[in-house]
């Protein structure tokens, strides 16, 4: 029997997520059953639809998410003692998890090819994935076109812009200091812009005087209609996220943005990165190799300890992340 420990979520978040919305629960996991891995946990994900999801379950419930791990004891041939994996088990140091289980997503770690595997939540997991199928997907951005990236430096908005960049596209990023705006024109940005200190619409002009092809939505708001404003006929936008909106109840749900969707003829298309979930290898292959050849530099933001993850959630909720905010167990 193994002591292990969770972190269940005991009531609906109110604005920001409190210490005290959350339980660290000790428990002895039972003997593992046929089909079933006992999984020792070594890197656990913070995410922002950790606080988005919440509301959608009834409470109390375990905190979900990715994590990745190793396997400690077995009764499932295809994953043996010692296998890497990646769980949807979130935020605890040891789990028991069937591969069968749709909730559970076990998947084998892929090839890093030497990378680090926490990445395996980042660039080269589910926001990477969310990143190059959105773009590839739904902005079908072409050589030459001008992509917006708002969240720019963040787990996916870094994958966006520099898929982008990749696609021979001039790329604008909006994230919310000035250290994070140097360093993504660092990484190739064109232009990074504090949205919080500049005039959004007066300095995308002046950096996309041609206008706008796509724009890769992870905040929603007023920056997005703002952006969105400014697009050229045929632009498309992937609608990824609104993180501008998940703490805050006071925004107004809907802008009139129907003018411009007619006139400029946009297609505007929300999704979910499970959509291409049979895919999700293929955007890994393609995203560890440009990592590999250099074409694409990753950053993350890592939390110490398993006392620490309500402080990675909501530290990455209010910005502190440049990059994949992770906490290594
Ligand atoms: P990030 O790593 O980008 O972390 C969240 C970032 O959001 C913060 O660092 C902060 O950066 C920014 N932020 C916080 N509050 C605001 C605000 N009011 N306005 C603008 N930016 C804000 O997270 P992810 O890359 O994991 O996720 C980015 C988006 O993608 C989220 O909206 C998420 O829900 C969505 N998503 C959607 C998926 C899908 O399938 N549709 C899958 C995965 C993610 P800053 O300093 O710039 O403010």
């Amino acid at each position: 029997m193994v002591k292990a420990r969770k972190y269940i979520v005991k009531q609906p978040f109110v604005g920001l997520p409190k210490r005290e919305d959350f339980e660290i629960v000790e428990h002895q996991l039972p003997p593992i059953k046929n089909g079933e891995i006992l999984v020792k946990v070594e890197w656990v994900s913070v995410d922002p639809y950790m606080r988005a999801y919440n509301g959608r379950f009834p409470t109390p419930y375990d905190q979900f998410g990715f994590n990745v791990g190793t396997v400690q004891d077995s009764k499932d041939p295809r994953y043996p003692v010692g296998r890497k994996v990646v769980t949807h088990k979130g935020w605890c140091d040891y789990t028991i998890a069937n591969a069968s289980s749709e909730t559970d997503r076990v998947y084998k770690l892929p090839d890093l090819k030497g990378l680090n595997e926490s990445l395996a939540v980042g660039a080269v997991g589910m926001p990477g994935a969310t990143a190059y199928f959105g773009l590839l997907e739904i902005c079908k951005p072409k050589a030459g076109e001008t992509v917006v990236v708002t969240g720019a430096a963040g787990a996916v908005g870094t994958v966006v812009g520099q898929i982008a960049k990749i696609k021979g596209c001039t790329v604008i990023g909006f994230a919310g200091t000035d250290e994070k705006c140097q360093w993504l024109q660092s990484l190739g940005f064109d232009k990074a812009f504090n949205y919080k200190t500049v005039d959004a619409s007066k300095v995308l002009k002046e950096a996309a005087p041609s206008g706008i092809d796509c724009y890769f939505d992870n905040v929603g708001g007023e920056l997005s209609s703002i952006i969105i404003s400014q697009m050229n006929v045929r632009g498309r936008v992937a609608v990824c996220g609104s993180i501008s909106a998940y703490n805050d109840t006071s925004l107004p749900e809907a802008t009139i943005l129907q003018t411009y969707l007619v006139f400029k003829q946009l297609k505007i298309e929300g999704f979910i990165v499970d959509r291409w979930l049979g895919q999700w290898n293929v955007a890994f292959a393609d995203i560890i190799g440009w990592i590999k050849s250099g074409k694409m530099k990753t950053q993350e933001h890592v939390t110490e300890g398993f006392d620490n993850i309500y402080d990675a959630f909501v530290g990455m909720l209010q910005g502190e992340n440049t990059g994949k905010a992770v906490v290594k167990i």
